[in-house]
């Protein structure tokens, strides 16, 4: 197996079969990409232009933008060329000047967002949710086994890892039927753990993506955490979809894992009954064998299994733009969270608690929903090349008090 000689990276989780991209600065610098290896990360610019690659002025921009729409050709060949680079010890020398310690670097959202489309595609936690929420009614509604649900979120309010997150304040779901609601800060603060993808090449208003034409168009995927305030979501949803509940913030990793890194991880759907319509029809295997970790205040509470989810990610693409909807460089949609069949597998504290009915531990405290100054972090690993794993970059957020 092809293994790096930057010092620390051969064999961790962070070799050259991983390779994120991030956006990162030093004090009095411009933010520029950066790809990360073992505890360091690589100056791209600098380096491409030393090395004159093809279309490497990419790398000297503020986001991933300009690179991710080079499409999947420039992808492949950026990576190779990385691979050969970071695994060839008479490189060294010429790569060495452009290495950077993590701890010296800020990280910055890696990129400009463009539309956030935030789907629902857990059988386990579209059912928990139904059951918390709709009690008296069937836990599936009647197009879930048919469709990916999904709904248009809030690009703007997408942030880095490491953003502080400001409890929201809103219209709380009254207690009787016909109550007044209440106003003030969310007291149903929750996290979803769910995996995002990276849209790198548009597609044309008017034509469709095929769930074969996925990897033509998706870039990489980050590990998300869709913070939902669930009395506001609870009140407002009926019949619409979520909208103030969800707005407030969206955290992603600092880093996107290029598609490629994670060809080892694909994995069968667990099955789908009825069977889809031809356009949602899967190419196999199409699921992703992602190991997620959700971290409160330092103890992990759950472990959601990526591959446990019903629709594949490029259903979700063919579904999305099977209306001649086009894509954009920038747009990031989201599974849905990440919910297995066990209790300790699921992603999000509505269904850990049982709608709030159910308290649990955290780090010797009892816990509904989050507190002001409760700390959460999800990590993620993933299968790569010859039993090895690859890491997802974190995702982390502190709750600070409603303003
Ligand atoms: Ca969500």
């Amino acid at each position: 197996m092809t293994r790096s000689w930057v010092p620390g990276a051969a064999g961790s989780s962070y070799d050259v079969t991983n390779l994120p991209y991030g956006i990162f600065s030093q004090p009095g610098d411009q933010p520029r990409v950066g790809v990360r290896i073992g505890d360091y990360l690589v100056d791209l610019a600098p380096l491409a232009a030393q090395e004159m690659v093809d279309g490497g002025h990419v790398f000297n921009r503020p986001t991933l933008n300009d690179f991710m729409s080079l499409g999947p050709t420039a992808w492949e060949h950026v990576r190779r060329w990385l691979i050969d680079t970071l695994s060839d010890e008479r490189e060294r020398d010429v790569v060495e000047p452009f290495l950077v310690p993590l701890g010296e670097v800020r990280l910055h959202l890696p990129i400009e967002v463009a539309d956030y489309v935030d789907f629902y595609c857990s059988i386990e936690h579209a059912s928990n949710v139904g059951r918390i929420f709709r009690p008296d009614d069937e836990p599936l509604k009647p197009n879930w086994r048919h469709l990916p649900v999904g709904y248009h979120g809030r690009a703007g309010t997408v942030v880095v890892s490491g953003t502080p997150i400001i409890r929201p304040r809103g219209q709380r779901r009254p207690a009787g039927e016909d109550a007044t609601p209440a106003f003030g800060p969310s007291q149903r603060l929750d996290i979803e753990a769910e995996m995002g993808f990276v849209v790198g090449a548009g597609s044309e208003l008017g034509s469709s993506v095929t769930t074969a034409d996925f990897a033509d168009h998706v870039f990489g995927v980050t590990l998300v955490n869709d913070w939902s305030a669930r009395d506001i979501q609870a009140w407002e949803y009926v019949p619409l979809g979520p909208f103030l509940g969800k707005s407030f913030a969206t955290s992603i990793s600092a880093w996107i894992t290029p598609l490629a890194a994670l060809n080892a991880a694909r994995v069968d759907l667990p099955g789908q009954d009825p069977e889809p319509l031809p356009y949602l029809q899967a190419q196999e295997p199409a699921g992703l064998d992602i190991a997620i970790e959700v971290e409160i205040n330092g103890e992990v509470v759950s472990r959601p299994p990526y591959s446990s989810m019903y629709w594949s990610p490029a259903q979700m693409l063919a579904h999305m733009t099977v209306n001649g909807a086009s894509l954009r460089t920038g747009d990031l949609f989201a599974s849905g969270t990440v919910s297995g069949r066990e209790r300790e597998t699921r992603g999000s504290l509505l269904e850990l608690s049982w709608g709030g009915q159910e308290p649990f531990e955290v780090a010797g405290d009892k816990r509904t929903f989050l507190q002001d100054g409760d700390k959460v972090v999800l990590r993620a690993t993933a299968p790569g090349p010859g039993g090895s794993r690859i890491g997802l970059g974190e995702v982390r957020g502190r709750i600070e008090p409603a303003r």
